[in-house]
């Protein structure tokens, strides 16, 4: 999650004063890439994923689950792995990444894959060798895990980290969570602390909470600490900010200590790039539903599947003018709110405008887009096209979060921290990723709504899908435009509970330039008027010289999302919704015990590992296959 220099991070005030600096500075990295990677024609399709875990101890005798903090040995243990630990299992050394929560590992293919079947029947392996690397750096109690969600991350009755801690804590001043759960790495205790400053309070989440028979009405929860009075923001829950009905959480860490699953794409020009940005945007939202894994918050069950919100909101750091909530300050305001205007959107929100120049694209930009207007006019100077202007300049209406007072004066031909301080911390649906320093890498995109799944062949068959869908839109070319307002309606749709079942979405119909609404069945499969995503897949792989077995064992992973889509079999989150709700001890109360958690995590885990079959969930074979790899 971001850029990772070192030295020391200024305060929020200092920040604020460099935040013209670093957009002016940051704009001229980008036009000094630009300038030199427009014309860069040629890159091979290659691709790469990362899939973010959760370190879970369990404890059998207890039974407890617990997030272990030991993110810093357990990379260091990683970072000591060489070509001797993966001979013959897979082709380069895998690489592994903090990540914002203490108990969170990333990791990422030590190679990229291409795009032909052979390179994509060597995901599955890659991402398994990743995780026994990571298991076997881990203490035997230990497990990695890849779930959405903690269940009981910042439950105050009984610890949920080990080794246990005490919420309060300077930089996120939460009721619940500790600071201890934050990457030990400044940069992260200190975007936790500038967003909550730059928001002028603590920030506020309230996911609905699921109703069961039991549940109270009102619900009003009993486990806010409102009696503790160490910071002046403990009054904002009493205050309003806690909601009844809801699922209240105060800190960075609810959201960025939720796992996911990103791919991202080289392509062969700028342009398409921009192209395959353009036709993902779409499906953004789809493909979220399909993977939510994210039923459980603060101990409770969520009437969500989906961590989209709760991350939008945790790292919600506009002010109140820009949120809409108090009228301008005018005349006199501070430089960084000198463009203080509304904004519509957290910084971690869908995307907002298509990025091609066509009349289609453009005709679909139909929500307000907030740009820096000085940024706007300096891209347009140098000559960079209307519509990508204005996408650069709608991420530059954010301040930098993060400032080193070692790297403020940098040579913006040669630098790009600037540019990426603010590129990276626009966390959207879709990210247009200029090629980095270096020759090696073009222009790439990364697709990044997906929820993290349970196990790797689910985790392989997502990336696979989405990898095939990028050729779908190259070779059989495709239109998918639709108005980006209903993409974002789409998008809040998605995180229902059982979106699957309850749910359609806009799409643009296969016959007319118009949208219809659809099941996720149909979007998947087709309908009369629609040729279906999987359709359109099996159709590219019909053009392809693919062996009769590895077209098979491509088809298992097609198979599956499309039985996600249409039922067939449940999601992740469906799956723990269930266990939770048929569990002996569950009162139907909402409520996600110590015991039930641990319970879901061992099980979850013993699934993984194919130790235990999940019917409904996985197909009939995934057990003896995970043994057998
Ligand atoms: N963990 C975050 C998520 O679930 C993403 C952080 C990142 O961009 O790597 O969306
Ligand atoms: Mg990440």
């Amino acid at each position: 999650m971001g850029l990772l220099s070192l030295g020391t991070p200024l305060a929020w005030p200092d920040a604020r004063e460099l935040s013209e600096h670093v957009r002016v500075h940051g704009i001229e990295q980008f036009l000094s890439v630009w300038r030199r990677m427009r014309d860069r024609q040629g890159d091979a399709p290659l691709w790469g994923d990362e899939l973010e875990y959760m370190v879970v101890a369990l404890d059998p005798e207890q039974r407890t689950a617990r997030l272990s903090l030991r993110q810093g040995e357990i990379l260091q243990r990683l970072a000591q792995c060489d070509d001797s630990d993966v001979l013959g299992t897979c082709a380069a050394l895998p690489t592994f990444h903090p990540e914002y929560g203490r108990y969170m590992i990333e990791s990422t293919p030590g190679r990229p894959f291409g795009i032909s079947a052979d390179e994509l029947l060597r995901v599955e392996r890659d991402m398994l060798v990743r995780r026994r690397l990571t298991r076997e750096r881990l203490l035997p109690n230990e497990v990695p895990m890849t779930i959405g969600s903690f269940p009981r991350l910042g439950v105050t009755d009984t610890a949920f980290t080990d080794p246990p801690h005490e919420a309060h804590g300077a930089a996120s001043h939460s009721l619940f969570l500790p600071d201890e759960i934050i990457n030990t790495h400044v940069r992260f205790p200190t975007l936790t602390s500038n967003i909550r400053q730059r928001r002028g309070s603590k920030v506020r989440i309230n996911v609905p909470i699921f109703r069961d028979t039991h549940t109270p009405e009102p619900f009003v929860d009993p486990t806010i600490p409102y009696e503790r009075e160490l910071f002046p923001e403990d009054g904002e829950a009493r205050a309003g900010a806690a909601w009844a009905d809801h699922i209240y959480m105060d800190a960075m860490g609810f959201g960025m200590g939720c796992c996911c699953l990103q791919v991202t794409f080289q392509a062969s020009s700028m342009d398409e790039a921009r192209k395959l940005y353009d036709q993902l945007t779409p499906l953004t939202p789809l493909l979220l539903a399909v993977s939510a894994a994210s039923p459980t918050y603060r101990g409770y069950l969520g009437d969500v599947d989906a961590r989209w919100n709760v991350i939008s909101a945790a790292v919600d750091d506009r002010t109140p003018v820009e949120r809409g909530e108090a009228p301008f300050a005018g005349a006199g305001a501070h430089n960084s709110d000198t463009h203080a205007r509304r904004l519509r959107k957290s910084r971690y929100d869908s995307v907002d405008s298509y990025l091609c120049e066509n009349d289609e694209a453009r005709a679909c930009n139909d929500v307000p887009l907030e740009v820096n207007e000085a940024v706007e006019q300096r891209l347009r100077a140098a000559g960079v096209d209307a519509v990508l202007a204005a996408h650069m300049a709608h991420l530059f209406v954010r301040d930098p979060l993060v400032i080193f007072s070692e790297n403020v004066d940098l040579h913006d031909a040669t630098s790009v921290d600037h540019f990426e301080n603010l590129q990276s911390t626009n966390w959207q649906t879709m990210r247009f990723k200029p090629p980095p320093p270096g020759n090696a890498i073009g222009w790439r995109v990364e697709f990044r709504p997906m929820e993290i799944q349970l196990t790797d062949f689910e985790n392989a068959a997502f990336s696979v899908c989405i990898a095939l869908l990028t050729r779908v839109v190259l070779e059989l070319g495709v239109d998918w435009y639709m108005p980006i307002s209903l993409v974002d309606e789409n998008l809040q749709r998605a995180q229902q509970r059982d979106a699957v079942h309850t749910q359609r979405f806009h799409f643009r119909r296969g016959d007319a330039p118009a949208t219809a609404e659809y099941t996720l069945a149909e979007l998947f499969h087709g309908t009369d008027d629609l040729p279906g995503l999987l359709p359109l897949v099996h159709r590219y792989l019909d053009t392809q010289p693919i062996a009769a077995a590895s077209r098979a064992a491509l088809n298992e992973y097609l198979d599956l999302v499309g039985a996600r889509a249409d039922g067939r079999l449940m999601t992740n989150a469906a799956y723990i919704r269930q266990f939770v709700r048929s569990h002996a001890a569950y009162r139907h109360d909402s409520v996600v015990s110590d015991e039930i958690n641990y319970d879901l995590l061992s099980t979850l885990d013993a699934i993984e590992r194919g130790e235990k079959e999940a019917p409904g969930l996985l197909p009939a074979g995934y057990a003896a296959r995970r043994q057998g790899i």
